[in-house]
């Protein structure tokens, strides 16, 4: 391919080549063109008439099914397989054996290889591993060479189709666009054949020592990125980098020709052949364990080491990944990153946090972005509606672009609003606070003018943590939220860790029901000193000011008074010792356990205020586990049962006097939030983003009225009230 002539003629001699050396009567170059096809771009041995003519669908013939599963095809008689489609311009029908192998570049299929031959049964599974040898090289050199004028006949440039929608999981609202950058790029091989084959086994060796040094050294860096799961990975990792089988199969590809980084890659492209055909989904993953590891050990071998320059983003960006820790995260420079797309993730994970925190769209649970996005491609994210659209459409781009002006639009309206207060059009005063987590978190304050923050997850701090935060660091991020909430309120939650929510400290028990298990004040209490220390790092905080503490999980009202007797008991510490304390302590407890709505009478007595935890609340009150995507349409928090119940929570409150508000993500939503302030609640803790246009519905509600209306449904039997709600919301301007 690198010889003289146009690219047409250069790529005829190849498929003679190869047709001459595996004794082939055949032997053709199929190549993907922009809209999908497959179009026969060179052959010897079919008619040439044919050659960009013929062209197959992907997943039709044998070809398109080479293309489209992205594994070889060895039949003995082509005309006996399920999937043959018969081509009659190249004159194909008197070949019987067939054999195909994609042309894969960057784990995507660009193409196929095939080699024909009149008589039946004739390519063996060494041909096979051969011809998937010369394919890896054909992909490289067929990118790297200029096959402008093959192409100009064919129109368009091959590779890259057009439009591709994918869905995922919503982990952070928003809309962006931009650039896809690579998380980890992938590196272009420059030298795929040597002829130094002891040389190339020696840098081979040198590579594989350099990158468990590299590893080693991960797993020790005091690094924010490596806790949990992050160490189990590399833990894994590590075992890799010492499997002597797969360093034997590179080592072999290296006999056979190839540079030690085509040898990686070449060997990389069989495992994967081998990982798809698995079914079993913990061995796919180990497949994406060893791509890592593959692209690690081949950018240490082209001499990448460390390298970071792509954190510098330049333009607009949308950040692709597999997946990633938050500090690697933090690393980029926020002000071009507009979006991050992630084959993995959860809303539970630390990355999701901290994106979440810095108000970037996130969508996970993409499959196949990384294989389909090229590094560069135009990307739209449209979290909120669980959707990328890769290379999009102009039509695509114009209603991004208009969907993107209203939200614009609509924050502007919210920020020149964030001072206005909450107030309906009857004058009912509802007080919006915001749910936070990080430092950074605190910023959204002044942005949309909440009025204090109603719940600090503390534990975000220990789970970005290796080590188990001292008192001296708790105390200085309590401190240092207090203050930039000034005057505001701040709820702190004590560590609401175990179940689902692991700290890399605390050794972790595999439990059966996570939600259900030993997490949060259960912990607590039976390892006070967790606690304990976490009760002085706030009261020290918070000396000369008020102090709000609250309890996660409480599920019996002795729970709470033993919490609560464990925080006096460190206040008379300071009495005694005459140190600095808070001027007024505030204790209250989270109600997201059923059975807790049943103790109000004498839970009432105990707190200073309640909060109640939708999010959980609800999951045990349906039995219906909130991260399971099967079920979160099955039931409606807007149904009369729920509402209903919430409603005993928020009267009971009020005939006793005690403060009570929502803190779960049911009251971010406009149409719930209604509800909520229907059946009586008068102060809402949500996320950030929902402020302005909860405050929107509030000012433009009329609560009496809507009262009236709404509560004596309550008593309808109804699997939800929702649509009634929205015609309620329609019909009198409410924006939900
Ligand atoms: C809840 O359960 O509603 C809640 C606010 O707590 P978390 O989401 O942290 O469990
Ligand atoms: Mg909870």
């Amino acid at each position: 391919m690198a010889g003289k002539g146009t690219g047409q003629q250069r790529l005829n001699k190849v498929v003679q080549k190869i047709a001459g050396t595996m004794k082939a009567e055949v032997c053709s170059v199929y190549l993907v063109n922009q809209d999908g096809t497959l179009e026969l771009f060179a052959t010897e041995g079919l008619k040439q008439e044919a050659v960009h003519i013929s062209k197959l669908k992907m997943g039709q013939g044998l070809v398109g099914h080479v293309a489209q599963t992205g594994l070889p095809l060895n039949v003995a008689e082509a005309s006996r397989h399920p999937k043959f489609f018969y081509l009659p311009e190249t004159g194909e029908e008197i070949y019987h054996s067939f054999t195909g192998v994609p042309i894969i570049r960057h784990l995507k299929v660009t193409g196929v290889l095939v080699v024909q031959n009149r008589k039946a049964g004739i390519f063996t599974t060494v041909d096979v591993e051969t011809l998937q040898t010369v394919a890896m090289i054909l992909a490289e050199m067929l990118s790297a060479s200029n096959l402008g004028d093959i192409r100009s006949l064919t129109g368009p440039e091959a590779g890259a189709p057009g439009q591709v929608t994918f869905d995922g999981k919503k982990l952070t609202g928003g809309l962006g666009v931009g650039k896809a950058v690579f998380h980890e790029p992938k590196v272009e091989l420059q030298e795929l054949l040597t002829e130094d084959i002891k040389g190339e086994k020696s840098r081979l060796e040198k590579a594989f020592r350099a990158m468990r040094k590299q590893l080693d050294s991960l797993m020790q860096a005091p690094d924010l990125a490596l806790f949990g799961d992050h160490r189990e990975v590399l833990e894994a990792y590590k075992m890799f980098t010492y499997d002597q089988g797969w360093k034997n199969r590179i080592t072999e590809a290296v006999e056979s020709g190839l540079t030690a980084e085509a040898a990686v890659e070449k060997i990389m492209q069989d495992m994967r052949t081998r990982f798809v055909e698995m079914k079993d989904p913990y061995l796919k993953e180990r497949l994406h364990d060893l791509e890592d590891l593959s692209n690690r050990l081949i950018r240490i071998l082209m001499g990448y080491v460390g390298e970071k320059a792509h954190h510098k983003l330049t333009e607009d960006s949308i950040l692709v990944a597999r997946s990633m820790g938050p500090a690697e995260l933090l690393d980029y420079d926020r002000k071009y990153l507009r979006g991050i797309v992630l084959e993995e993730g959860s809303p539970t994970a630390h990355v999701t946090v901290v994106a979440r925190a810095l108000g970037i769209p996130m969508l996970g649970r993409v499959r196949g972005a990384l294989e389909t996005i090229e590094e560069g491609d135009r990307v739209i994210i449209d979290a909120g509606a669980c959707k990328i659209y890769i290379r999009p459409t102009d039509e695509v781009k114009r209603a991004f672009n208009i969907s993107l002006r209203e939200h614009l639009k609509l924050r502007k309206i919210y920020e020149a609003e964030r001072n206005k207060p909450a107030i309906t059009k009857d004058g009912e005063k509802i007080t919006l606070m915001m749910n936070a987590g990080l430092l950074m978190d605190m910023d959204h304050l002044e942005r949309t003018g909440a009025e204090g923050i109603g719940l600090f997850r503390t534990e975000f701090q220990f789970m970005v943590s290796s080590t188990l935060p001292r008192m001296s660091v708790q105390k200085e991020l309590y401190a240092k939220i207090l203050k930039a909430a000034k005057n505001r309120p701040v709820v702190f939650r004590t560590l609401d860790i175990g179940g689902d929510k692991q700290v890399p400290f605390l050794p972790h028990e595999e439990e059966e029901n996570p939600a259900l298990g030993y997490r949060a004040i259960r912990l607590a209490l039976s390892r006070p000193g967790l606690l304990r220390y976490q009760v002085r790092a706030l009261l020290a905080a918070s000396a000369g000011r008020d102090l709000n503490i609250m309890f996660p999980m409480i599920t019996e009202v002795s729970e709470f008074t033993e919490a609560k007797a464990l925080v006096l008991r460190e206040v008379e510490y300071l009495n005694r010792t005459g140190a600095k304390k808070p001027k007024k302590i505030a204790i209250g407890s989270m109600l997201e356990v059923p059975s807790l709505a049943w103790q109000l009478d004498s839970l009432l007595e105990e707190v200073d205020f309640l909060s109640i935890g939708t999010n959980d609340l609800m999951q045990f009150f349906f039995a219906s586990d909130r991260s399971n995507p099967k079920l979160s349409d099955r039931y409606d928090l807007l149904s009369p049962a729920a509402l209903s119940f919430i409603r005993s929570i928020v009267t009971a409150c009020q005939d006793k006097g005690v403060p009570v508000n929502v803190c779960g993500e049911m009251g971010a939503r406009s149409l719930e939030a209604l509800a909520l302030i229907g059946l009586g609640l008068r102060a809402l803790s949500i996320s950030p983003s929902a402020i302005g246009p909860v405050k929107m519905m509030i000012r433009q509600l009329n609560l009496k009225d809507f009262q009236e209306w709404f509560l004596p449904k309550l008593s309808e039997h109804c699997h939800s009230l929702r649509e009634a709600l929205k015609g309620y919301a329609l019909d009198h301007n409410l924006p939900v």
